[in-house]
């Protein structure tokens, strides 16, 4: 029986990773974490019946207890109670589905506490890889992953060498934007941006992949968990988004992991590995499908997929600029206080402005965080 400890129940990949512990006999939940959402939590709690459950808002993590009294689950709040929902003594391993930085100290104790890691949270390797992937080897546990690229590029080096891997070529869907210019984006609505073709996914990520910086993310990503160079990551747009990313090797070998989109493969993936079950899901039917196209990146239009790759290559603490410079405004245009391509100009701006450190600790990263955010709000918010 593993025992799992899920940080973010409440959304778009905490709440497939439920499904799939509720399919698997082998698998029970020992913690449960969300920001506030405590309608649904109290039904995962009744359901799943954790012994520790993190509402992070102090006040909804009061009237929480108060609706639980009558179970035996301790509720805690709040940074101290997200870690110690990651580092309960009965868990095997963490699913990291929080949406942001938050997800960097919970992710760090709990491999200091010797838990594997199911990663979903890729903002916390994006500005901490440098800090994880030494402590992953130091402590030996697994860091498993879950977005669906890197799982289907976990999956296509099994039983590999490591060393003759040519490239990574790492599959993007485009999202609702392929095929516009930058200037056709100025005035898209936010409903047009979340209006995503293939995944379900939440808001910011949905957001994420419209601007194509999610997958400017996922190449930072990738580079952590693979240890690759950014010359040896290919962007590569795939509209059908059924191979989920490939490697290629030295001898030109090509390897695929391919599939419907559905999360719960790469969650139940990471959750069981290296075991395989059956999911009850819709499967590849290669003759309905009938063709995959390929296309190259739009660099024009997606800029700030090619600033990823130039803050990747930065490294030090401009990954973190980047990715707070995009948290602060893609949730500035989630409540349309600016304009779709203003999500670029802000990234670009605070890269341009903060001058980069080598090698900094987890408390210079969530202070840098805070200082992207206030430049912003300073800069932007002003008027608003
Ligand atoms: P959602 O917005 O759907 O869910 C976020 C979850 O995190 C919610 O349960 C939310 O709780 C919880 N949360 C937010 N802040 C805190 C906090 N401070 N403390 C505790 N819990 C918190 O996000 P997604 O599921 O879409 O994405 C989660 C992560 O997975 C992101 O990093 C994303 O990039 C990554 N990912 C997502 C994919 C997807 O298909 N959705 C695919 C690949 C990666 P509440 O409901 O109370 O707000
Ligand atoms: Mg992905």
């Amino acid at each position: 029986m593993k025992s799992i400890a899920v940080l973010g129940s409440t959304g778009s990949i905490g709440t497939q990773t439920l499904e799939i512990v509720k399919a698997n006999d082998n698998l029970k939940v020992c913690s449960l974490a969300v920001m506030s959402n405590i309608d649904l939590l109290e039904k995962q709690t009744r359901e799943f019946m954790p012994e520790c459950v993190c509402v992070y808002d102090n006040a909804k993590a009061k009237e929480f207890k108060e609706k639980i009294k009558d179970l035996n689950v301790t509720v805690v709040t709040g940074m101290e109670g997200l870690i110690m929902c990651a580092t309960l003594p009965q868990a095997d391993i963490v699913l990291t589905a929080v949406v942001g930085m938050i997800g960097i100290r919970p992710t760090i104790a709990a491999i200091n506490a010797g838990k594997d890691i199911a990663l979903a949270n890729k903002e916390t390797l994006v500005c901490a890889g440098h800090i994880i992937i030494p402590l992953v080897k130091e402590k030996n546990v697994n860091l498993l992953p879950v977005d669906s690229e890197h799982s289907a590029i976990f999956q296509s080096m099994n039983g590999e060498n490591k060393k003759q891997i040519k490239q990574i070529l790492l599959t993007a869907s485009g999202g609702p934007f392929r095929g516009k210019t930058f200037e056709e984006l100025e005035n898209v609505s936010v409903g047009q941006a979340l209006a995503h073709p293939n995944w379900s996914m939440g808001r910011k990520i949905t957001i994420d992949s419209a601007t194509m910086v999610n997958k400017g993310l996922e190449v930072m990503e990738a580079k952590w968990l693979f240890d690759v160079d950014y010359d040896s990551i290919t962007v590569v747009v795939h509209p059908e988004s059924i191979v989920h990313s490939m490697v290629e090797y030295e001898d030109g070998a090509v390897i695929a992991q391919m599939g419907v989109p559905d999360m719960k493969l790469p969650i139940q993936y990471a959750l069981l590995y290296p075991d395989r079950k059956n999911i009850d899901n819709e499967r590849l039917d290669l003759f309905a499908v009938a063709s995959l196209t390929f296309e190259e990146p739009d660099y024009n239009t997606f800029k700030g997929l090619k600033l990823a790759f130039e803050v990747g290559k930065m490294g030090g603490i401009m990954p973190t600029v980047y990715n707070a410079a995009n948290e602060k405004a893609v949730a500035m245009f989630l409540e349309e206080k600016i304009r779709f391509n203003d999500i670029y100009r802000i990234i670009a701006d605070c890269v341009e402005h903060f001058e980069n450190i080598e090698n900094p600790s987890v408390e210079v990263i969530l202070e840098y965080e805070s200082a992207v955010y206030q430049y912003i709000e300073e800069r932007y918010c002003v008027n608003i």
